[in-house]
């Protein structure tokens, strides 16, 4: 690593990462007029929507995809926009009346948010056959599974697609790469394939941070800094600046994914007389939430290799070529709060015996459901996470503005979720963080 280049100075924030934490308070404050600088450990480069790029920023061993001690695959986007790249647009209503309890009102920055972006559940031509099945035999079960919010432009969505899952390639699918764009449009500073190392800090105050970028080592000076680093990226950060107990007793919202199979998986045709090929189909269009159980659940349609990968991992060689013929559902549950990431990086996050139990009942629901759809060969994966949190939180490292206990440092990611969580965390991360840059520019003023 080169030496140390001159100082950048003259920004009023610096924002580090670009997930929905952090693409959204660089908007906001970008917007409001402030001088951003925004610092991206991944790449900028256009999304593909190909298996070798969401390999590279998705499931890449150390990087993107970490392994707990216990064998757990925690998977991460590592590339401008941050998991929003990779996500299923699935939007859920932030819990409102916790976010209360702790004084957070979010009603403003939701409402903002919902005339802003295109939050709505798909029309009828997006929603795949196989999600109509599922959703059929749920609610002949009795469940109330019902089409989800989903974040995609669906005018230029396209039927017959599993892409989201890659990276949509097309535009349809909302992702904070858009935020990050429109703070370039208003004056921010987007630096890609910069890691910040640590936060610069003075006299218990933050005053700019230290990054690698190009082979050597930068500072960057503003008036304030906000790390957006993700739930495993933030603490990481958080250490070397020397703020301690962070990185414990957090969740990962572990999921599992239930695949049964039919013979009769075409779907047949379609509005306006498309074929609609089983398979190939907007992911979590619809499901429910089992508040008391600790679960969600919700259809979930896969990219073909991912399909392979799960399928492979459980022994069913003769299901690989099967991804037309799969139903799928995903069970997601709130883990308990626990476990640890040390300094070294080395995640610890045993499942304990109430997490094993929802998984297992929501096993036993996916597989009723699946079955009722007519579907047999019945499965489930291994267990996975794409949500780690709470490593951060409020009440512990940051207040309820986000502040830690040095001046001029906010936290705005999924990290400062301060309890148990279970569901996807974006639509809340955005509020959390027009919440957070609202009150900083107010600040300023
Ligand atoms: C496959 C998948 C599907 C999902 N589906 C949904 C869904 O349908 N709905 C939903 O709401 N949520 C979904 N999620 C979860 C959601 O995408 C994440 O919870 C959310 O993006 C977290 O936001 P964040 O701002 O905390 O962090 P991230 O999105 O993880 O962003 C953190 C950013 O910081 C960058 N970074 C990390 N370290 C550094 C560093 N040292 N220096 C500079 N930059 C750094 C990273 O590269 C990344 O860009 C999904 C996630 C995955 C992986």
């Amino acid at each position: 690593m080169g030496e140390a280049t001159q100082d950048e100075q003259g920004f009023d924030a610096i924002v580090v990462g670009t997930g929905p934490g952090g693409a959204t308070v660089a908007r906001e404050l970008a917007r409001r007029g402030a001088r951003v600088l925004v610092l991206e450990r991944g790449s900028d480069a256009p999304v593909r929507g190909t298996l070798a790029q969401a390999v590279r920023w998705l499931g890449m061993p150390g990087e993107s995809l970490l392994l707990t001690t216990g064998g757990l695959p925690i998977t991460r986007g590592v590339t401008l926009g941050g998991s929003s790249v990779f996500y299923y647009a699935t939007a859920y209503e932030p819990p409102l009346a916790d976010f209360d309890r702790l004084g957070i009102d979010l009603r403003p920055a939701l409402a903002e948010t919902r005339a802003e972006l295109p939050i709505g559940p798909l029309g009828d031509r997006l929603m795949g056959p196989m999600s109509r099945r599922i959703m059929g035999s749920a609610r002949a079960l009795g469940l109330d599974w019902n089409p989800l919010d989903k974040l995609i432009d669906q005018q230029h969505c396209r039927t017959e697609c599993w892409r989201c899952g890659y990276g949509c390639p097309y535009g349809a699918k909302w992702t904070t790469r858009l935020y990050v764009e429109d703070a370039v449009a208003h004056g921010a500073v987007l630096r890609a394939d910069a890691r910040v190392r640590r936060v610069l800090v003075r006299d218990g105050a933050a005053y700019g941070v230290e990054y690698t970028a190009g082979g050597a080592v930068h500072r960057a000076l503003a008036r304030q800094v906000i790390l957006s680093a993700g739930g495993i990226g933030t603490p990481e950060i958080l250490r070397k600046s020397g703020v301690e107990g962070v990185g414990q007793a957090f969740f990962i919202d572990p999921l599992i994914a239930v695949f049964g199979f039919v013979d009769d998986a075409s779907g047949g045709p379609g509005p306006g007389g498309t074929r609609r090929v089983a398979g190939r189909e907007v992911p979590m269009s619809a499901g429910v939430r089992l508040a008391s159980e600790g679960y969600v659940m919700t259809d979930m349609t896969l990219p073909p290799a991912l399909f392979r990968a799960m399928a492979l991992a459980r022994g069913r060689l003769w299901r690989l070529g099967q991804h037309d013929r799969a139903l799928t559902i995903m069970v997601k549950i709130k883990d308990d709060l626990g476990g640890s990431i040390a300094p070294s990086g080395r995640i610890r996050k045993p499942l304990t015996a109430a997490d094993r139990a929802k998984l297992d009942h929501g096993y036993a629901q996916a597989r009723a459901i699946l079955a009722g759809a007519g579907a047999s060969g019945i499965f489930r994966s291994n267990v996975l996470a794409a949500h780690p949190g709470g490593t951060a939180k409020i009440g512990e490292t940051v207040d309820v503005n986000l502040q830690t206990r040095l001046a001029n440092l906010y936290v705005c990611d999924c990290s400062v979720i301060p309890e148990a969580w279970g569901l996807p965390p974006t639509l809340t991360l955005i509020c959390l963080a027009k919440r957070l840059a609202g009150a900083l520019a107010a600040g300023e003023r």
